[in-house]
């Protein structure tokens, strides 16, 4: 008996990317795959239709699942989406016939712990570390064992490799080929004057140094007991009475489906440049 091979497909909500997956759907099934209608464990392969953000929530939404995920850009920037509507019928061609590359992306991971307990999130791109209100957050920062400083500002950002074409390049933090292993620490608004002193660049770390941030909550100066928002690849988690945050790379790697052709600084190159 012929072995089943399942592909699951997640699509955003929009007219359009509907219409991609009931297209894809129809063409899987005439060559051979099964279309689970619930996000199944047993699949082979993960399809997303819509654009880096509905890559991101299917991702979260499966836990970072350990086989390979490709996405279909309906209308979007589409960073991380490999595949266009019109390109269905080769897609599938190749994938039957083996002729993909997986590009493996790490992902960051960040622990609190609170007077409740601890709570990990988890974010392919980046976690975000903020005050609740718009007040100034102030955090004390460790690099490995090392106290760096009492950070003043709206808060630091850790970005994966792959996430440093995101959110921290708009805070001006670099780009970096996803090749590479480090994690960037990337401030948002420091306040850098006379009576504070918090960096105004990128951090870049190795990846077995971790990162750890106590926030601060001292009644006399900037900012007083306030919740701590915590945002993993655009979803946002308020916590209170944080008394730790650790921040790392995650044993979860993400297997970007990528064709042959696929080049880093081209993508960069079309994309943002
Ligand atoms: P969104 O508001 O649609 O995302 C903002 C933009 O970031 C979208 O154009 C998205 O692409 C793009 N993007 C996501 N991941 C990327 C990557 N690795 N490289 C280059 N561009 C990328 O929200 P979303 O779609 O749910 O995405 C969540 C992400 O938004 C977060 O992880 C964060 O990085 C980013 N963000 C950016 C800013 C900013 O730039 N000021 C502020 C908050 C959050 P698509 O159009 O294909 O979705
Ligand atoms: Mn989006």
């Amino acid at each position: 008996m012929d072995e089943i091979r399942k592909v699951n497909i997640f699509a955003n909500e929009e007219a359009n990317s509907r219409t991609v997956k009931k297209r894809l759907k129809t063409k899987l099934e005439k060559a051979g795959f099964t279309v689970p209608a619930e996000l199944d464990a047993g699949a082979e392969l993960i399809v997303c239709i819509g654009g880096d953000g509905s890559l991101l929530t299917a991702l979260a939404a499966l836990d970072f699942p350990d086989i390979p995920i490709v996405g279909v850009n309906t209308g979007h920037l589409g960073f991380f989406q490999e595949l266009r509507p019109g390109g269905l019928d080769e897609f599938i061609f190749r994938y039957k016939e083996k002729q993909y590359v997986i590009q493996e992306l790490k992902t960051v991971k960040a622990e609190m712990v609170t007077d409740d307990g601890a709570t990990v999130a988890k974010g392919l791109n980046e976690i975000v570390i903020r005050g609740a209100r718009s007040h100034v957050t102030q955090l004390n920062i460790f690099i490995g064992e090392s106290f760096i400083e009492t950070f003043r500002g709206d808060g630091i950002l850790v970005a994966s490799p792959a996430g440093s074409t995101a959110y921290n390049y708009a805070l001006g933090g670099s780009i970096v080929d996803p090749r590479l292993d480090l994690l960037q620490v990337t401030p948002i608004a420091p306040i850098n004057n006379s009576a504070y002193r918090s960096f105004t660049s990128s951090l870049l770390l190795p990846p077995h140094l971790s990162l750890n941030v106590f926030p601060e909550f001292s009644r006399n100066t900037l900012n007083k007991d306030e919740d701590i928002l915590i945002t993993a690849d655009g979803a946002e988690r308020t916590f209170s009475h944080v008394r730790q945050i650790h921040i790392g790379f995650s044993a979860e790697r993400v297997q970007l489906l990528r064709f042959a052709h696929y080049d880093f600084w081209n993508k960069v190159k079309e994309k943002l440049l």
